[in-house]
């Protein structure tokens, strides 16, 4: 599929990795239409796509985990392009903790289930959501697209991440779910796991975090955001890719 003219549709688009590839879509001739919840954000990124040279570029202040905000958005979205070829599902948070802590025999902390169902509700409930939309207006129209999940390195398991790990595990096995379901209808579906890449989100990690995580790195330096656009990029392009997970980690193993 090509990128130019086709109708590609962001979460997470503001800032960070949806950011950057709705800029490479942007520079590729793409008609963008951007989800995200920070709207002062959002409005810079559809600024920027236009600079760079968007067919046409829309924004959707949406929060993706409400099922009827998600609903409405995708329906605008298909009434006004006419339908989609690509979603990026790419809307994440982070809200890192231990399980449990144990001082002397003593619990002294429990992850709240607060913490958990909200990271749930944005990795997982939020890609769900997106991509059911998605793949509807496509399968309806009979258009043969492309879903790409954002799953992530720490899909294998990382200390603090509970929630997390569990999530981005949770999006590879929709990822290969909806490959398998949704090929009857030419739509495929792909993932990409990160490695620790420079953006907002791991800007809120600790120094001795940062520190950390380098060390894991056999690159010994953070990802770039374009290295993720490049991949989706090549998800895009080439028909045949579905089902299977791009790792792009500088080769770091959790
Ligand atoms: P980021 O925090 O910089 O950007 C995430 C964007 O998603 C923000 O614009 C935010 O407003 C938006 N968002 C969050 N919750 C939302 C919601 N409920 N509805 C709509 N929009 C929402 O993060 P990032 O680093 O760009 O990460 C993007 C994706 O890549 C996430 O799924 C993340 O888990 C994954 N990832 C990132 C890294 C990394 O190192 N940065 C590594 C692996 C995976």
């Amino acid at each position: 599929m090509q990128i130019s003219e086709s109708v590609i549709v962001v979460t997470g688009g503001a800032q960070g990795l949806g950011r950057s590839m709705a800029e490479d879509f942007a520079a590729g001739g793409a008609k963008l239409a951007l989800i995200d919840m920070n709207d002062e954000m959002l409005q810079e990124a559809a600024a920027e796509c236009s600079k760079l040279g968007a067919a046409e570029v829309k924004t959707y202040n949406v929060n993706v985990t409400d099922e009827a905000a998600v609903e409405s958005a995708f329906a605008e979205i298909d009434q006004h392009f006419g339908g989609l070829q690509v979603l990026i599902n790419n809307a994440g948070i982070l809200r890192d903790g231990m399980l449990i802590k144990c001082k002397d025999g003593e619990i002294t902390h429990k992850m709240p289930l607060q913490q958990w169902q909200s990271v749930i509700d944005v990795n997982l409930t939020g890609t769900f959501l997106c991509g059911r939309e998605a793949s509807a207006v496509m399968a309806k129209r009979g258009i043969q697209g492309v879903i790409i999940n954002i799953s992530s390195v720490a899909r294998a398991g990382n200390i603090g991440q509970t929630n997390y790990a569990a999530t981005k595990a949770g999006v590879v096995a929709m990822t290969v779910t909806w490959a398998r379901e949704l090929g009857r209808f030419g739509i495929r579906c792909a993932a990409i796991a990160p490695g620790f890449i420079e953006t907002p989100m791991t800007g809120q990690m600790k120094p001795e975090a940062v520190e950390r995580a380098l060390a894991m790195v056999p690159l010994r330096r953070w990802g770039q955001p374009a290295e993720i656009a490049h991949s989706a990029r090549y998800i895009i392009e080439n028909d045949f890719f579905s089902g299977r997970v791009i790792e792009i980690d500088g080769g770091v193993r959790l």
